[in-house]
């Protein structure tokens, strides 16, 4: 019998796979059985080496994802490398923090462009591909500031809420066209994206207090929605924001 969340003989792009969420949710996929096209600007050495050990096939695909220019070639590589696309992980993303009055005009470029243009773009360049396929499943990485303000970063804040609402309007554009675009919204994961707020003795407290789970997440914790989202357990699933956040929106 066919497990529904057998992802054998699938590929995915997964962005930013050389560490953190990227590289756990690679690993999560190919444990489910697909081939990885591991992406990002710093070659995923030890990710491709883990899958391999998984006995599913990886390949890098070397993209500085600060803008547009590298999107068609990614897929284009990926069909190439591994003769197939069908699931998208958008994880690829910074973050810059500084107090609104003073943030600066780069800072707000620099997040915008790889959190939310690359994210639309390599979207429009796989969806494409998916809709003539007739099937396929986009995974963006959005954030609790998809659903909270935060603070002192404004731009990472516009970026995921943006994120969140564009994958609500590529549902609405392509469930009908067999393609499911979900996103999920990862709560405090301790990564390099986090490492400063980890460091801060008393925001590291404050934090992990408000956590109904009472614990930082661990990348691995993203996996398992990523794997999900991306199989045919979700296939009547569309538009949706899936919080992985140890409970953090619900206090
Ligand atoms: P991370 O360890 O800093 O990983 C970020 C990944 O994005 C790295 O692989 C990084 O590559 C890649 N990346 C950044 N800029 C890039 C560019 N211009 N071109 C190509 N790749 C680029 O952080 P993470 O926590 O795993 O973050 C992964 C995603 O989860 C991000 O979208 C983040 O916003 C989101 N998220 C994280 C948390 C959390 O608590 N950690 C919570 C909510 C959402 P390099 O190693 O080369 O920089």
């Amino acid at each position: 019998m066919t497990h529904i969340f057998d992802l054998s003989g699938k590929v995915a792009i997964v962005t930013g796979a050389n560490t953190g969420i990227g590289q756990a949710i690679a690993l999560s996929l190919a444990e489910a059985g697909a081939d990885i096209a591991a992406v990002g600007r710093t070659p995923a050495e030890e990710t491709v080496a883990k899958v391999r050990a998984l006995g599913r096939k990886a390949e890098i695909v070397s993209a500085d994802l600060s803008s547009i220019e590298p999107v068609q070639r990614v897929v284009d590589e990926t069909l190439e490398k591994l003769g197939g696309l069908d699931i998208l992980i958008n994880n690829a993303g910074i973050i810059r923090r500084a107090y609104s009055v003073d943030f600066t005009e780069a800072d707000w470029d620099a997040v915008i462009d790889t959190n939310l243009k690359v994210l639309f773009f390599l979207c429009q360049a796989a969806g494409r591909h998916m809709i003539a396929q007739g099937s396929g499943k986009i995974v963006n990485i959005a954030s609790l500031l998809s659903f909270q303000g935060g603070i002192r970063v404004p731009s990472y804040t516009a970026s995921k809420s943006g994120a969140a609402g564009l994958t609500k309007l590529l549902a609405n554009e392509w469930a009908a066209k067999g393609v499911n675009v979900n996103a999920i919204a990862p709560g405090y994961i301790a990564t390099n994206n986090t490492a400063a707020l980890q460091a801060d003795e008393t925001r590291n407290r404050q934090i992990q207090e408000r956590i109904p789970a009472g614990r930082w997440g661990e990348a691995s914790d993203i996996g398992g929605a990523a794997v999900f989202l991306s199989s045919s357990a979700a296939n009547y699933v569309h538009g949706h924001v899936l919080a992985v956040d140890g409970g953090w929106l619900a206090r």
